[in-house]
């Protein structure tokens, strides 16, 4: 069962959206470095098929994207969330993913997800703002991966992780 911490309107994690991001906790990924270790905890409230229909009625207007923060413990929910927000809206929200994978799990299918983001945080090569790291940004069009991790380096190459 996925579990999310919080929730926020943030501007900056999809390129061109304005995302609802869900930070979902009991991340089995471990990185050294961690940002967040609070998220390794099992703690949180159940993130569900209702609980989205809940954030929709109250932010499905003010935001284009919900972006899912994690949810590698459990990636096939995280899939079937992505496919009923999809569905539900009409194809109208987009959806995004920030795995911490270096590849997509098997038997999840690119068709439920405008955006995915992979790749696990080293903490020497930075996260995606930096030029340096080893995460990539896609967008999915027609079933495959179009990189687009430039788009944060030219908009933020000032910011510092
Ligand atoms: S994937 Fe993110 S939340 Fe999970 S351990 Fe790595 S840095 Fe922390």
């Amino acid at each position: 069962m996925l579990k999310f911490h919080n929730y926020d309107i943030v501007f900056q994690e999809v390129p061109g959206e304005v995302a609802l991001a869900i930070s979902i906790s009991n991340c089995p990924n471990r990185c050294k470095g961690c940002h967040s270790p609070h998220l390794m905890e099992d703690t949180g409230k159940t993130l569900c098929e209702n609980t989205l229909a809940d954030l929709l009625e109250k932010y499905g207007n003010s935001v284009t994207c919900v972006c899912f923060m994690g949810g590698d413990s459990h990636p096939h929910e995280v899939e079937r969330l992505s496919a009923f927000l999809r569905e539900k809206t009409n194809n109208r929200i987009k959806t995004a993913w920030y795995s911490g994978k270096q590849h997509l799990p098997e038997r999840c299918s690119l068709q439920h997800f405008d955006y995915i983001k992979l790749g696990s945080y080293v903490e020497h090569l930075g996260g995606l703002r930096h030029k340096t790291t080893n995460q990539r940004f896609y967008r999915i069009e027609n079933a495959s991966m179009v990189d687009m991790t430039e788009k944060f380096h030219i908009k933020h190459s000032e910011v510092k992780l």
